[in-house]
């Protein structure tokens, strides 16, 4: 039998990355001998995610898993639903500290409080909404109703950093994760940095817990995202270097101080680009997020930096894809140097 090996701080983050792959052998029990965890595979994962994780693989033995029940299994056991519309039951769902948020069909929408119950219970939830809207307008806030519970504030845990936010007012991107863990291993040691969007520290807060930047400016617009920020740098004990501000990127004062720049924004980034030249000295590097239709990848966000720059120069370090974000389109990010010519 296949496993892998990993570090236990690290190994709850790298089994939801490997199961959201298809690659966790659900069928055999995950071990634990207290320094490491030992998860079952399929298949051999993605070396790049291993070394991630300071993980790696080995062949032993799993005992097979008969005695936990699949939280699924138990929702579907409990729930007074039509036998015809269990086969509708959500198996995947959010979980963001201990708020679940589901997706339900409308068939099952006369079980919606039922439902809360059930899936709060299997996972030990003290609160489950329903994704009724997706995320919505500038602030780029969850459109929920609750099912089950009233608290909505969850304190999520990953790569050990703590993200406290209210699950019904704030967005959380599971599939955004890879981009945090790579924000945790950018080299900013003595720089100066704006995180242009902060939110609730989705950036910040892994460089500034695991780099050394002399100081991380975060600006966020949303007064409930700005408290939720302010609370997460305490949290995380970086207040020593990261400053949050109230209030529109756009308003940021100052020219050419920024030693780097992140922009994890979607839709509209573009439309911020010149704001984030006029922070970034000549040389320094920018974080380009764009949601962008697959035919005009990679053209177009390269080609929005250029234009942006007029004639100063854009160096393109780096080009990647964060996740799919809707049919067809992308969010991707793009790394890169600026320069000033003039
Ligand atoms: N990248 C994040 C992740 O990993 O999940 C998600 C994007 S985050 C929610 C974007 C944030 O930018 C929101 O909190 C929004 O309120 C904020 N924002 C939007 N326009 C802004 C502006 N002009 N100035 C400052 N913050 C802004």
């Amino acid at each position: 039998m296949r496993g892998v090996k990993v570090p236990r701080a690290l190994a709850e983050e790298l089994r939801v990355i490997m199961a959201r792959r298809g690659i966790v052998d659900k069928t055999l029990a995950i071990l634990d001998d207290g320094g490491h965890v030992m998860i079952p595979v399929l298949k051999e994962p993605d070396p790049e995610v291993l070394a991630k994780f300071h993980a790696s693989t080995f062949d032993g033995q799993f005992p097979s898993r008969h005695t936990r029940t699949d939280p699924i299994d138990q929702v579907r056991a409990s729930v007074s639903v039509p036998e015809e519309l269990k086969l509708l039951l959500p198996e995947k769902w959010e979980q963001l500290g201990d708020v679940v948020t589901l997706r339900l069909p409308k068939e099952l929408g006369p079980y919606e409080r039922d439902l809360g119950e059930a899936y709060a219970k299997a996972l030990n939830a003290k609160t489950v909404l329903r994704d009724i809207g997706g995320i919505s307008g500038d602030y780029r806030t969850p459109v929920v109703k609750v099912l089950f519970g009233t608290d909505t504030v969850a304190v999520h845990r990953e790569n050990g950093i703590l993200y406290k936010l209210d699950a019904s007012k704030v967005m959380f991107s599971s599939g955004n994760v890879d981009e945090r863990m790579r924000m945790a291993s950018v080299q900013c040691e003595g720089e100066t940095v704006v995180d242009m969007f902060a939110g609730i520290g989705y950036f910040t807060l892994p460089l500034a817990v695991y780099q050394r930047p002399k100081r991380v400016i975060s600006c966020e617009v949303n007064e409930i995202s700005y408290g939720y920020l302010v609370e997460n740098i305490a949290l995380n004990k970086v207040g020593g270097r990261v400053e949050p501000i109230l209030g529109d990127n756009r308003d940021l004062p100052g020219d050419a101080f920024a030693d780097r720049v992140v922009m994890g924004y979607v839709k509209t980034t573009h439309e911020f680009l010149q704001t984030a030249f006029r922070l970034l000295k000549s040389g320094g590097v920018l974080h380009y997020h764009e949601t962008c239709p697959n035919e005009l990848l990679p053209g177009r966000p390269v080609q929005r930096l250029r234009d942006a720059a007029r004639d100063d120069r854009v160096e393109v370090l780096r080009f990647k894809e964060v996740k799919s974000y809707s049919p067809g389109v992308s969010h991707v990010v793009v790394d890169a140097r600026f320069t000033r010519t003039s």
